[in-house]
Formats: C-alpha cells, sequence, structure tokens
C-alpha cells in the first residue's frame, strides 16, 4: 500500500531505534527509556512491513495479529516476576518454531523454482537449510530449557554415554543432508533431506540442554536468547528483509556477548558450557544432608539488635527474595537503617537469581536507589569490614564449596565471601539446596546465623522489632 522507499526509510528508523534500546538497557537509569525505543521501533517495524509488504490476505493477517497480541498481553499480564525466565525460554522456543515455520513454507513455494536458477537457487536453499536448522535446535532446547527453569524437568545434567560423539554424528549428518538437499533441490525434490535434518537439529537442541546442570543454565538461557536471533537472521535472508537480518544479528550478538559475560562470571569456557557435563556433582558438597554440623538459629528480635548496632550491612539477594518479594520491605528496612546512620548497600552476583539481571529489575521495582546497588567485583574484597552480611533467600551465589571443593558441581564459580565478614545472617524457609543442588558449607560457619521463614515475613518481624 505504501511505497518500498517509504518502507525503506522505516525500517533504517526502527534499526536505529532497535540499537538505542539496546544502548538504553545496558543501564538501570536509562533501562525504561531503552524499553520505550524498542516498543516504539518494534511498533514502526510491525506497520510497515503490514503496509508495505503485505499485498493480500488483510483479514487473516489481522485475525492472526489480534490472536498473537492477545496470547502475548495475557501472558504478559499474568506472569510472575519468579516465572519471567521461563516465560522468556518459552518465547525464545517461538521464534525457534517460526523460522522453521517460514523455511519450510519458502521450500514449498511453487514460485520459488521459477523465480530462482542456478547459483541463486543454491543460496537461497542454504539460506532456508541454515534457517530450519537454527530454528530447530533454537525451538528443542528452548523448551528443554522452560522445563528445567520451570522445574518440570530435573535440572540434572543427562549425561549419555559417548555423547559427545552423539554430537559430533548429528553435525556430520546435518551436512551431509545440507548437500543432498541442495542438489535434489535443484530437481524440484529436497524435501526429504530437509525433514531428516530436521529431526537431527530437534535432537541436537534437547541433547545439548538436557546436558547442561543447574548453575550453568544462565549460560544456556542467553545463547539461546543468541540463537533465537540468528535464526530471525537466517528468516530475513530466506525473505529478503534487511530489517529482520538486522534485528535477528542485534539480538544474536548481544546474546552471544551475554553468554560471554555470564562464562566469565561463572568462571567456565564456553565451549565446555555447551559440551555440557558440569553441575554433575560428586563433590563432597554435592553429598548434601551430610553430616557439616549444626546451625545457629537466630530469631527476628536477635537480627533487629545486630542490625542496630552495626555500622557496615551488606545485603546479598538471591533466587528466594524474589519467591518472597520481599524487595519492597528490603527496601523499607534500608531506608529506615541509612536514616541511623548505618551503611547499608547491595552485593549482587551476576547470576543471581534465575536470569541476568534479576535482582536488579526487583530492586529498581522497589526504588532502591542505584548508588547503593554494587557488583559482586566491586565490593567483594570489602566484606572483612562488613559488620552484617544479610543473605536474603541466595544459596549458590554465596557457597564457599565454589573454593573449597574443587571436585564439586560448583568448584571454580566466583562467589560472594560474604563468610570473611564479622557476621552473616542467612534468611531462608529450610535447609534445602538452592539451583545447583549442592549443600552449602556457610550454613555451619560458626559466625552465620540462620533466620529460618519466608523471606517477606522474617523482615517484617525484623521491621517490626527495630
Ligand atoms: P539459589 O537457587 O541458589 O537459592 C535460593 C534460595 O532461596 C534457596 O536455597 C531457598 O531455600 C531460598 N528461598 C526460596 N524461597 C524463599 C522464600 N520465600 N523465602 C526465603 N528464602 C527462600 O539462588 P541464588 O540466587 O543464590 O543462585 C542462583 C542460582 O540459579 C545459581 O545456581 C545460578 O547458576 C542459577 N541460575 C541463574 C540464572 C540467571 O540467569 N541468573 C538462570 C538459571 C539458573 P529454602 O527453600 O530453604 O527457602
Amino acid at each position: 500500500m505504501i511505497n518500498e522507499g517509504i518502507v525503506n526509510i522505516s525500517y533504517i528508523i526502527a534499526t536505529i531505534l532497535f540499537i538505542l534500546a539496546l544502548g538504553g538497557l545496558s543501564h538501570q537509569e536509562t533501562a525504561r527509556r531503552g524499553n520505550w525505543y524498542g516498543i516504539v521501533g518494534m511498533a514502526i517495524a510491525l506497520i510497515a512491513t503490514v503496509l508495505g509488504e503485505v499485498t493480500a490476505q488483510y483479514d487473516k493477517l489481522i485475525v492472526a495479529l489480534l490472536v498473537g497480541g492477545s496470547v502475548g498481553l495475557i501472558l504478559a499480564r499474568r506472569v510472575q516476576m519468579t516465572q519471567m525466565p521461563e516465560l522468556v525460554a518459552i518465547l525464545h522456543s517461538l521464534v525457534g518454531l517460526a523460522a522453521v515455520a517460514v523455511g519450510f513454507a519458502n521450500f514449498m513455494d511453487p514460485g520459488r523454482l521459477a523465480h530462482y536458477t542456478g547459483v541463486e537457487l543454491t543460496i537461497h536453499d542454504i539460506e532456508t537449510y541454515i534457517g530450519v536448522l537454527i530454528g530447530a535446535v533454537t525451538f528443542s532446547g528452548s523448551v528443554i530449557a522452560f522445563g528445567k527453569l520451570s522445574a518440570r524437568i530435573s535440572g540434572n545434567p543427562l549425561l549419555l554415554p559417548a555423547r559427545h560423539w552423539l554430537n559430533l554424528l548429528l553435525l556430520l549428518g546435518s551436512i551431509y543432508y545440507g548437500y543432498e538437499f541442495v542438489q535434489q533441490s535443484v530437481a524440484g525434490g529436497g524435501m526429504m533431506p530437509l525433514v531428516i535434518m530436521t529431526v537431527l537439529a530437534l535432537l541436537f537442541g534437547i541433547h545439548m540442554v538436557m546436558a547442561i546442570g543447574g548453575a550453568d543454565m544462565p549460560v544456556v538461557v542467553s545463547m539461546l536468547n543468541s540463537y533465537s536471533g540468528w535464526a530471525a537472521s537466517a528468516t530475513g535472508f530466506m525473505l529478503g528483509n534487511d530489517l529482520l537480518i538486522v534485528t535477528g544479528a542485534l539480538v544474536g550478538s548481544s546474546g552471544a556477548i551475554l553468554s560471554y559475560i555470564m562464562c566469565r562470571a561463572m568462571n567456565r569456557k564456553f565451549l565446555a558450557v555447551i559440551a555440557g557435563g558440569f553441575g554433575t556433582g560428586g563433590g563432597a558438597a554435592a553429598k548434601g544432608g551430610e553430616d557439616q554440623g549444626e546451625v545457629q538459629p537466630i530469631d527476628a528480635q536477635e537480627t533487629a539488635a545486630l542490625f542496630a548496632n552495626a555500622k557496615e550491612i551488606m545485603i546479598i539477594p538471591g533466587y528466594g527474595m524474589a519467591v518472597a518479594q520481599a524487595q519492597h520491605i528490603v527496601y523499607e528496612l534500608t531506608r529506615a537503617l541509612r536514616d541511623k546512620g548505618i551503611n547499608v548497600r547491595f552485593g549482587i552476583h551476576p547470576v543471581a537469581g534465575r536470569m541476568p539481571g534479576h535482582m536488579n529489575v526487583l530492586l529498581a521495582e522497589a526504588k532502591v536507589p542505584y548508588d547503593i546497588v554494587f557488583e559482586m567485583d566491586e565490593i567483594n574484597d570489602d566484606f572483612p569490614n562488613i559488620d552484617v552480611s544479610v543473605v536474603i533467600g541466595a544459596n549458590d551465589i554465596v557457597n564457599p564449596s565454589a573454593q573449597e571443593d574443587p571436585e564439586g558441581p560448583i568448584a571454580g564459580m566466583p562467589v560472594l565471601e560474604v563468610w570473611k565478614g564479622k557476621t552473616t545472617i542467612v534468611l531462608k524457609r529450610s535447609m534445602a539446596t538452592g539451583y545447583a543442588g549442592v549443600q552449602n558449607p556457610l550454613f555451619f560457619k560458626e559466625n552465620t546465623r540462620m533466620l529460618f521463614g519466608d523471606a517477606k515475613d522474617s523482615l517484617d518481624e525484623v521491621f517490626k522489632a527495630l
């Protein structure tokens, strides 16, 4: 309906807005603005595509947009903060599925052979093949990640015998069928190799994510994020849509950078994570329930007294703070303590919670000022000067066995060294382990006190006692 020039200009504007969105999202102060850039960019992209590229069957398109939009709206309204990571995983799976669907539709398009010939046809076929391949891996991998993050599937890594050989076999199979596909496509065939490769890719996605252990899931989530971008980019090549190519590349590369950052935070090598097998347990700490001594409980009154007499307090939030929705009372408490002249700060581990930036989002929601929220590297050396460290529903990220047990599943992962402070108070409901399924020697240390109960309830009581 609108001419190509306007469509192209709209695409360029949308691309710029997406880049501004990514830039905005890299700082808490500008994140909200970044989100708006993204929303406006996406709206422009959608309108320009609908008006510029679609030429017929508007009725079906509108029905599809309404159905898809409503499902998205309902999901976004219903989802709890604690379910966010699962939602993100399942949304990635949809990107993968869309790439597969577009790939097959493109391949089955009767006009394809009339439109492309010779080298062009081969290039188009390779684009289709790669798009379907990445899409299928993203789809099945994200479904398994969804299962693991929502605890529908065990977080333990599934380690098949000769799993690396199996992966290699799937890879070689995909290359072989790619060759077959391109050969047969010229003669009007090719469906069989495409279907076989899709099945292989689906198996590969399942196998890859099943083999990854609990504590390494953050890397996988950001890696699937990256894959979903490359899948979209490949779809852009198939459809000859520049905006989709660029947008996919932005998502793909930012996801890859995030994976790299997460790997560094976990002290893991990217390839080693993909190959899987971390988080298998086997170290002394992994055996859990064994005798590590007695823990020392504390009650809300005693906690309040400790707080009141402290000069330096460090709060370490973890997944349990999200579960308890304790961020608001955490902030009220922080404000009350800071009003008394106590220096209260927050220490954020890069993989705290269940998604990158999880804790920052919660603290921002509760309006905690950014200048008292620090990253692990900024404050890890400060613990010897801290009077009271308050661990709110965190577990793996403060587990000393990461340093002390070289055989354990979280060995080598940098952790917040709270035990070096004078006193540590751990708020949790029971002696249950965290996401990685490892018992935590911190709870048994001489200077650790356990404040058992739901984090929000406990903090409410502490606040009253103060
Ligand atoms: P953990 O899962 O290690 O520990 C959370 C603790 O919170 C549990 O031990 C639990 O103990 C406690 N808890 C749960 N609910 C409540 C509640 N209502 N009140 C008080 N306590 C509660 O979380 P961490 O944040 O320490 O570590 C994150 C883990 O998740 C790491 O292993 C990380 O690798 C992994 N992960 C991180 C992702 C990310 O991107 N950030 C993504 C996927 C996984 P109890 O049941 O006794 O209350």
